[in-house]
């Protein structure tokens, strides 16, 4: 019989490799950062803990406690990528423009995860609001 630890390894590999092939299909590089690897060393464990970001064409993605929460992160980025790809969409000169795009890559990713079959549970989704909600306070 598996223990626990097993099970979310095994689910934690599922999700790298369905993160790493909807990635190639978008054409994008992802990064799966390691707590403690070269570039937590470079820029420090707290950029990578519970985070994902995106540079171009390339989505780093963190290291997180629950597995789920680390891919609904890289929807957002994913989502991220695919919204602006549409330009003026939003309009840059709004004085909310980091707001709605924030939101906008939570719809998006969302959009992007259900052509994989991907439903996020409530928990998830609770997680994907607190982490918006943190835009409120800059
Ligand atoms: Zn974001």
């Amino acid at each position: 019989m598996k223990n626990t630890q097993d099970v979310d390894d095994k689910i934690l590999l599922i999700a790298k490799r369905i993160i790493t092939g909807v990635s190639r299909r978008n054409g994008l590089t992802v990064v799966f950062v390691e707590e403690g690897d070269d570039l937590c060393k470079l820029n420090g464990d707290d950029t990578y803990r519970e985070r994902c970001c995106t540079v171009g064409d390339t989505i780093w993605v963190g290291f997180y406690k629950h597995t789920p929460s680390m891919a609904i992160g890289f929807f957002h980025e994913l989502g991220h990528v695919l919204s602006s790809k549409r330009k003026g969409f939003i309009p840059y000169d709004h004085p909310d423009y980091k707001k709605y795009a924030e939101a906008v890559a939570w719809m998006y990713g969302l959009a992007e995860a259900s052509k994989y079959n991907i439903l996020f549970t409530p928990e998830s989704l609770e997680y994907a609001a607190k982490e918006y909600k943190t835009y409120y306070k800059r």
